[in-house]
């Protein structure tokens, strides 16, 4: 698509996630949550928007950050480690940003990470000097591998990186890890993390000059209350007021709670959004320190 074309005003906003894989599901939920809806077509590539003028393009997740560039999709849902790899190659190459991480989203987590045969020691970086490294992410692997002042091969490979050692083509490699079970199975080992990736909202560098600027910041709002709320439960209990401090010392990641007396003034009722999660351990220790009749709520929107 031509910059004039990309640049021309747009009175909907486009976004585009992961058509089939890890993300894709993740991605869909969190957009369904923040009140988007389809007119379903999961097998087709576009899918138009019913309750707001927010269109979704299903793709492979390697199309999405040039997918934002070329003004085709205006926000993406993409992992950081693709993101990452586009941003450095564009600025390896000397092509000006064009897109950058708007939001990390929780989910989707994972870890590019050097790994090396089972049997070796690991000393750090500087062992890595004059090796040949085997990965599918060159750009951020020269970036780090410049950021610890090494210099090494970098053999790019398309997939199936981690056979690359046995196959004598490497001697370490630069590749995802989550579990690290495939890591195991092909007898490395994870000895270093180069960056720590999760799915994020990827948007463009410059605002939007339409009405897609006010529709883009309808979604952040939105998906901003889905986020915060993602982990949170309401709890509400009852307490002596000579226990408050005891109870509420187990409540860190508590927002500060909404309190009123009942019983005269003795008996306090509370009601706290929290953060963590909330254990049946938690709430034996809750009930030990003096909370009675606790209850724990999900909490489903939230509009700071
Ligand atoms: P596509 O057909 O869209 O190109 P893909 O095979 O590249 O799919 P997936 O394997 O579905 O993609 O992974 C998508 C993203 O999921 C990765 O880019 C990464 O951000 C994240 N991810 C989380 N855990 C892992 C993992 N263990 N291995 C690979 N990717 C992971
Ligand atoms: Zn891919």
């Amino acid at each position: 698509m031509s910059p004039a074309a990309s640049a021309a005003v747009r009175d909907r906003l486009r976004i585009a996630i992961q058509k089939s894989g890890r993300l894709s599901e993740p991605a869909r939920a969190l957009l369904s949550s923040a009140g988007l809806s389809w007119r379903e077509s999961r097998d087709r590539l576009f899918c138009y928007g019913e309750s707001l003028p927010v269109d979704l393009l299903l793709v492979r997740d390697d199309d999405i950050p040039s997918l934002i560039a070329e003004g085709v999709c205006d926000l993406g849902i993409v992992g950081r480690n693709v993101l990452n790899e586009e941003i450095d190659g564009r600025s390896a190459s000397g092509q000006p940003a064009a897109f950058r991480e708007w939001r990390a989203l929780g989910f989707g987590g994972c870890k590019l990470s050097v790994a090396v045969p089972e049997g070796g020691d690991w000393r750090g970086a500087q062992q890595l000097t004059g090796k040949r490294i085997a990965t599918t992410y060159p750009n951020q692997l020269r970036t780090w591998l410049r950021a610890q002042q090494v210099e090494a091969d970098i053999v790019v490979l398309n997939g199936s990186v981690e056979i690359a050692p046995r196959l004598g083509q490497a001697d370490a490699i630069c590749d995802l890890v989550s579990s690290g079970a495939t890591l195991a199975a092909n007898q490395l080992k994870a000895v270093q993390d180069v960056m720590l990736s999760e799915a994020v909202l990827a948007g463009p560098v410059q605002p939007f000059g339409d009405v897609r600027a006010e529709l883009a910041d309808l979604l952040l709002r939105r998906m901003d209350g889905v986020l915060r709320i993602r982990d949170s439960k309401l709890l509400l209990f009852q307490t002596a007021r000579d226990s408050l401090p005891q109870v509420l010392q187990l409540l860190p990641d508590a927002e500060p709670p909404t309190m009123c007396a009942v019983d005269g003034a003795d008996t306090l009722a509370l009601q706290a959004l929290c953060h963590g999660a909330m254990t049946w351990q938690r709430l034996e220790d809750l009930k030990r320190a003096g909370a009675r009749g606790l209850m724990v709520l999900p909490v489903e929107r939230m509009l700071a």
